[in-house]
């Protein structure tokens, strides 16, 4: 990703498609409420983290693995086969594309549905390229290989409980695996966000961003419905970036999920007060009170990423990324030592309460 300066105006226009000018029943959004992990269930919540786990899929993951490389190709594999031995429904989304300097090269974002039939779905994102540098080879520890371990890793753990919903068709869980997110030369509309911005592209042509607003024509005949966009806003993709480096601080980008934004917090929180956040804090790179990495603080956001497509196309986001970057970010040393597994077991924690309690999991 990069750090943008120009000033971006990330309004979310919220456009009401009437079915009809004069006659039609507004039904408004119901909101969606997450559910609610009881306080005594939240020690579950946290003892079910596997680091051994994490390791191996680091091992697995945290190789060079630039677009066109035997890397790349055994990461990408690596990854479908994992998902698909969890039963998730996994579809690519290959596709080429020029280069300003490697030529042409073949790209594949990997998409795993727990039910693709489903009519929502809550998206956690990550992108499993590395960077492409001339002269030295570059691991990406943190871009983006534990972002990648961290999403399977929750599916692996929660696989039990998200059985739950595996025939579920009103709400489902999805998991994308971007490619070609990382600039070959130098970062620009072009080159970079490869894989985000042909996957938003394609999913727009099928129709996937349109379909609540599809519903509006429903009953056009009869009594005119109009059911505004907003419905869409219940889902979001949630984006996870630079991560595994000690005591990330994380702000708020966007107005229209912030609510969610402050559930990560409050879920951050609860399990702090419950003392099971480990080595919390333990170094202080940024100075902040009390111990947090999810800041109640927002600020328009500057940072270009794999959301920028969908977002553009109406898709709310999450943006989980250090502000400020970690230190390592496009440097050498971005490797196994520069992560701490105790700072990415934490926030293992919290995304499992936040996804248990997205999708009602009860456990
Ligand atoms: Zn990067």
């Amino acid at each position: 990703m990069k750090k943008n300066y120009v000033f971006y105006l990330f309004f979310i226009l919220l456009i009401l498609l009437p079915c009809s000018k004069q006659d039609y029943t507004y039904i408004d959004k119901v909101k969606y409420e997450p559910s609610e992990i009881p306080e005594h269930k939240l020690s579950m919540v946290s003892e079910m983290g596997d680091t051994d786990h994490m390791n191996e899929l680091l091992d697995n993951i945290l190789i060079p693995r630039v677009v066109g490389t035997a890397g790349h190709k055994k990461v990408k594999k690596y990854i479908i086969k994992t998902m698909r031995d969890l039963k998730w429904h996994v579809e690519t989304d290959a596709f080429e594309d020029k280069t300003p300097n490697l030529g042409t090269l073949k790209f594949e974002n990997i998409i795993a549905s727990l039910n693709p039939n489903a009519d929502r779905f809550l998206i956690l994102a990550c992108h499993y390229d590395s960077k492409y540098f001339k002269d030295q080879e570059f691991l990406g520890a943190t871009d983006s290989a534990v972002p990648c371990a961290m999403l399977i890793n929750l599916a692996v753990v929660l696989d039990e409980y998200l059985n739950q919903i595996r025939s579920n068709n009103d709400i489902s869980i999805k998991l994308l695996f971007f490619d070609g997110e990382e600039a070959f030369l130098y970062w620009n509309p072009q080159d970079s966000i490869y894989g985000a911005r042909h996957l938003a592209q394609k999913w727009e042509n099928e129709g996937f961003l349109k379909k609540i607003v599809s519903l509006c024509q429903v009953d056009l005949r009869t009594k005119p419905i109009m059911i505004t966009i907003l419905l869409r806003l219940q889902d979001m993709l949630v984006l996870l970036d630079l991560l595994g480096t000690p005591d990330p601080n994380f702000v708020n980008f966007f107005r229209n999920t912030q609510d969610w934004y402050v559930h990560l917090h409050n879920a951050e929180k609860r399990l702090a007060q419950m003392g099971f956040m480990e080595r919390y804090s333990t170094s202080s790179v940024v100075s902040r009170t009390p111990n947090t990495y999810f800041q109640l603080s927002s600020v328009n956001s500057f940072v270009e990423d794999d959301h920028i497509p969908f977002l553009e196309r109406g898709v709310p986001i999450v943006h989980l990324i250090p502000s400020p970057f970690p230190t390592v970010w496009h440097q050498i040393t971005d490797d196994r030592k520069a992560i701490d597994m105790f700072t990415i077991e934490n926030l293992n924690k919290i995304m499992r309460v936040f996804v248990i309690e997205y999708l009602h999991l009860v456990i």
